[in-house]
């Protein structure tokens, strides 16, 4: 069975029986800060279980993408070494979120297992939790398993919890013998050595876990399973390993191809083999769903799991990029059941292409780094590299541990691990600290705001107007020696913060900054800075108060700066427009990675291998003024999620959405999902002008642009940079064409006056030589002179130009400049061997408070005591007498 008939056989297995199919959620949880990448296949599902959400079916079945490289599932060191485990996996699952529970859910498996992917009984078994009696006969009632083979298993194989509290439960485990021809081992030594492979899980939620640890039963127990699709498709194609698989022999077999070897000839390269085929899905299908490379978060792990790869790669003697060349072999296993794949190919390769060529790079270049160090430290008589410099080499040249650890072992060095580790340790407590107190300073003031009490959302009045007159002073507070307070009023000259029952100040996010403004009141005033809001949608106001005072329960009125908000909504609207834009003219694989929107500029991130060209960028200009143009009306409607995605809005990756959602639809053009703040009509927009286009990041690029009356300033802010360069440079008349001319004549005429000058400084200095300069030291000519000050280049041709004039001879010529001094030495071919220029300006050069050096014919120093350059002169006849008495 190949593994796309094992996935629709699933999904049609239990749709059948009253399922809903959900497709899979991405890597990256939405709206769950507390998970890096789903794990599992009830990860989207969690709302469901935990009853903060209603399901839209009691039943689901899905084929959920998993990532197990983080947090309580960690199986990336495992990778490689191990058959059935992987960094990125498919798991199969059927859900019953308070609807049937372990009888269906036994019978449910069996029956699939045995009656659809017919798997003959003999080869399985099954466990369950000790204490899970009922688990255990249902087994016995419904299976044909021999008593022998179900299993009494403890807690750590067979308990189940989502937290520290929440709801968990038993479960039980199916296995299946890859070996049935070999003689039976006992259970122990069997799932030890992988032969009975655990291939299912089912997980029987049916208590709640309080903070003291007591369990009570949950009403309405709940199913949750998983079954690895990879193991599921090893058994079924009768393989030992899932790397025999459909979904992986072949991305094994172009890796192998590569690196010019065979799978399966030698143990090792097996594993960096193995490595790199899992590693590329899992690359792969984080770039697919939006996670960049980077230095932090998810980013990291990504960077990570690439890197580790490459190192592989480089054990099987790769020494340049090759791990993106798989990307379009995975494409070719996997892309016709994930779409994000193609779609996002092309990105990906780029993306992993660069990141391979700095991670060569800087091995590269941290490997010499180490080696040089080595030198040093055995110069010194020791053969232990310190703690403190590995970390140097770690931490500022990026380059893993473990090859700082394998150069040393080739050295016959060691590396003070317990050292490197203090340092790591102490730069971690550093981030650590900076990271909480921001947060703790967050949640400090939320938690002071909020007291006790709970507090109602804010309603937000804003979107249809900027000012309101009567809104409910709810909450205030301030800042003492650093830290919130709650307070029941605040005067003038006091800064704080004011949470009212509702406002018209937009709070700070999705990408567009919170509203500045006034709150007013008789006898009062205070300039609103900032406005944010926390998690559960209550606003706060960042005030300073500039008259009078404010107290709980009064009423004030409420100004929002109606321009800047107004500048704010033509960059929000153009915002969107640039994004359709950018699809139409780059390709659908152009991903939004980012934005910012504030009145004065638009900034916007985006996923993509290389920068814009020149006319790429004023076909972006030209497309978004012809849509502004256009003077269409927005149509912002709040809907259900997923009629919303029905209709085709762009939900933006990583944004949380609730049940019901706000669709922004510039007509024809664009339609997202969006909280923000919009103009009515396009043609408010007025002008829009790209100012920048850069990379920001591997595989992430910047556009900055401006609109409206910002544009137009632009525009005028160039034209005034324009008439001030033509007015200084005095070619202000004449149209554009004369003026570029003028201009060029300029340029030519200042470089004809550059070279008319050398060539007069280098008639000057080696015109006729004058006797007190020029003598003779055993028979060699020498010439040592003082120059007009010159660049460094000039100064070297002076020297060049002299030293041939004298066919065969010495030259030392020094120059003055502003608090230094340079000195140049120039030996003839013929006596390099007697005189060496490098010797005698490292004698000369400390006379002059320097040093330097050079090659035997020519040599250059600097010194920064000019005053001293004729005493420097002075000593040439000594010093070439010296070199000539050696
Ligand atoms: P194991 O003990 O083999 O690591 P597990 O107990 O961690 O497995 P579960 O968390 O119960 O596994 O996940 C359910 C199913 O998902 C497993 O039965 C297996 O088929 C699959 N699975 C789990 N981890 C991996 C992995 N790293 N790679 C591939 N499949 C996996
Ligand atoms: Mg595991």
């Amino acid at each position: 069975m190949k593994s796309q008939e094992i996935r629709s056989s699933f999904l049609e297995f239990f749709r059948e029986r009253g399922h809903r199919p959900s497709p899979s959620a991405p890597l990256v949880p939405q709206g769950d800060a507390t998970l890096l990448f789903a794990n599992a296949g009830m990860v989207p599902f969690k709302n469901f279980f935990l009853g903060a959400e209603k399901p839209p079916s009691p039943r689901a079945v899905s084929v959920q993408k998993c990532l197990r490289v983080s947090g309580k599932h960690n199986d990336l060191e495992n990778v490689g070494p191990s058959p059935r485990h992987h960094t990125f996996f498919e798991m199969l699952g059927n859900f019953s979120f308070g609807d049937y529970f372990k009888e269906d859910a036994i019978r449910f498996a069996w029956d699939l297992i045995t009656r659809v992917w017919k798997l003959p009984v003999d080869r399985l078994s099954a466990t369950v939790y000790e204490e899970d009696d009922e688990a255990y006969d249902l087994w016995r009632r419904l299976s044909d398993l021999p008593a022998e083979r179900i299993h009494r298993c403890g807690k750590k194989d067979n308990f189940w919890a989502m937290g520290e509290t929440g709801p968990c439960g038993p479960s039980s485990e199916i296995f299946v013998d890859l070996h049935p021809e070999q003689p039976a081992v006992s259970w122990d030594a069997g799932t030890e050595s992988g032969r009975y492979l655990e291939i299912w899980n089912l997980v029987f939620m049916q208590y709640v876990r309080d903070e003291e640890g007591n369990l009570t039963p949950l009403p309405n127990p709940s199913i949750d399973t998983g079954a690895g699709l990879e193991r599921v498709a090893a058994v079924l194609q009768g393989v030992d390993s899932n790397y025999e698989t459909d979904l992986f022999r072949p991305i094994l077999d172009a890796a192998a191809a590569l690196a010019g070897l065979r799978y399966g000839q030698d143990q090792d390269k097996d594993v960096s083999l193995r490595v790199i085929a899992d590693h590329v899905r899992a690359v792969s299908f984080l770039l697919a769903d939006g996670v960049i490379p980077g230095n932090e978060g998810r980013g990291y792990v990504l960077r990570r799991i690439l890197r580790r790869a490459v190192r592989h790669g480089m054990r099987l003697g790769f020494e340049g990029p090759f791990f993106h060349k798989l990307v379009p072999v995975l494409g070719e296993v996997m892309g016709s059941a994930y779409l994000e794949l193609a779609e996002t190919r092309q990105a990906s390769v780029a993306t992993i292409h660069a990141e391979e060529e700095k991670f060569f790079a800087t091995v590269a270049n941290g490997s010499r780094q180490v080696q040089s160090e080595i030198e040093r430290l055995r110069g010194e008589g020791t053969s232990i590299l310190p703690g403190e410099i590995a970390f140097r080499l770690y931490d500022t040249y990026g380059l893993p541990r473990e090859i700082i650890r394998e150069i040393a072992e080739e050295e016959r060095f060691g590396v003070d691990e317990a050292g490197f580790e203090e340092m790591l340790r102490k730069q971690r407590e550093v981030a650590r600290k900076a990271t909480q107190e921001l947060q703790n300073r967050m949640a400090a003031l939320r938690e002071v705001i909020r007291g006790h009490a709970e507090l109602a959302e804010t309603r937000f009045e804003g979107y249809e107007r900027t000012e309101i007159a009567d809104a409910e002073v709810v909450r205030l507070a301030t800042w003492k020696d650093g830290a919130p307070e709650r307070v029941s009023n605040l005067s003038a000259g006091q800064a704080g913060v004011v949470v009212l029952d509702q406002t018209v100040f937009y709070a700070e996010s999705g990408g567009q900054v919170g509203d500045t403004g006034e709150i007013l009141w008789d006898g009062g005033r205070a300039r609103v800075v900032d406005t944010q809001k926390d998690s559960s949608g209550v606003i706060f106001h960042f005030v300073e108060l500039e008259q009078g005072q404010i107290s709980r329960h009064m009423r004030v009125a409420l100004r929002v700066d109606h321009e800047l908000r107004l500048a704010t909504q033509r960059n929000h609207t153009a915002t969107h427009i640039v994004h359709a834009a950018l699809r139409q003219v780059l390709g659908k694989s152009v991903r939004q990675a980012g934005s910012l929107v504030a009145p004065d500029r638009l900034r916007f991130d985006y996923t993509y291998h290389r920068g814009l060209f020149r006319q790429e960028m004023e076909k972006l200009e030209d497309l978004v003024n012809e849509w502004v143009r256009r003077a269409v009306g927005l149509e912002i409607v709040t809907r259900s999620y997923q009629e919303a995605v029905a209709a085709g809005a762009m939900a933006l990756f990583g944004e949380k959405y609730g049940e019901r959602v706000r669709t922004v639809n510039v007509p024809g053009v664009s339609l997202e999902l969006c909280g923000g703040c919009h103009v009515r009509n396009t043609g408010e927009i007025g002008l829009f002008l790209v100012e920048s286009e850069r990379g920001v990041a591997s595989g992430v690029r910047r556009i900055e642009a401006v609109t409206g009356d910002y544009a137009l300033q632009e525009v005028r802010r160039q034209r005034a940079a324009y008439d001030e360069l033509t007015q200084r440079l005095g070619i202000r008349s004449g149209d554009f064409d004369q003026q570029l001319q003028k201009a060029e004549q300029l340029r030519q005429r200042q470089n004809d006056l550059e070279n008319e000058m050398k060539r007069l400084r280098m008639q000057l200095v080696s015109g006729a030589t004058q006797a007190e300069e020029e003598m003779t030291v055993d028979g060699i000519r020498v010439l040592a002179r003082e120059v007009p000050p010159a660049p460094a280049n000039e100064l070297r041709d002076i020297a060049d130009a002299l030293r041939s004039k004298l066919g065969s001879g010495v030259v030392v010529i020094g120059a003055r400049g502003d608090g230094n001094v340079s000195l140049v030495a120039a030996v003839t071919k013929d006596l390099t061997g007697r005189v060496r220029a490098g010797d005698l300006v490292k004698r000369l050069s400390p006379i002059v408070g320097g040093g330097g050096g050079g090659r035997p014919d020519f040599a250059q120093a600097g010194g920064k005591d000019p005053d001293k350059l004729p005493e420097a002169l002075a000593a040439v006849k000594d010093a070439v007498k010296e070199q000539l008495a050696r």
